[in-house]
Parts: C-alpha cells; sequence; structure tokens
C-alpha cells in the first residue's frame, strides 16, 4: 500500500468574538468582578412624601454578582 503525503488542513480560522471591553466607552458602568454591565439601583432609609421616595442613600448594585450571591456595589 502506497503512503501518500496529506496536504496540511488550513489552520481553523481565528475566531472574530472580540473581548467584552474591546468597545466598552470609558464612561459605562462595568462590575470590576464579573464584568457585568447591569445594574440595580436601591435605596436604603428613604422617606416617603407624596408618594416620592425622598432622600436615603442610592446604591448601584451588580446584578450578576447579586444572582450569585455577592453585594458588589459599583457606584
Ligand atoms: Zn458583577
Amino acid at each position: 500500500m502506497a503512503l501518500h503525503v496529506v496536504p496540511s488542513a488550513p489552520a481553523p480560522e481565528q475566531t472574530k468574538l472580540k473581548s467584552r471591553t474591546a468597545t466598552k466607552p470609558a464612561e459605562m458602568l462595568q462590575c470590576p468582578r464579573c464584568a457585568g454591565r447591569e445594574f440595580i439601583e436601591t435605596v436604603i432609609g428613604a422617606m416617603i412624601q407624596a408618594r416620592k421616595l425622598k432622600g436615603g442613600t442610592r446604591q448601584i448594585i451588580c446584578v450578576g454578582c447579586m444572582l450569585k450571591g455577592d453585594r458588589v456595589v459599583v457606584a
């Protein structure tokens, strides 16, 4: 049986996926722990006056980390 040299297969095309941070504007919030960009705003200690929240401390928390049980305050 004769052996033949098989030409090497062309290299698989490089994946064209960019990293998630490649196109992020500098002002866009991003979670430092999971790199997620979905957030929840929480209000601690607010009062209700005329059906509106008054005062309180507002914090932005990462949704992805929240689902894992971590409370990551982003802003
Ligand atoms: Zn996160």
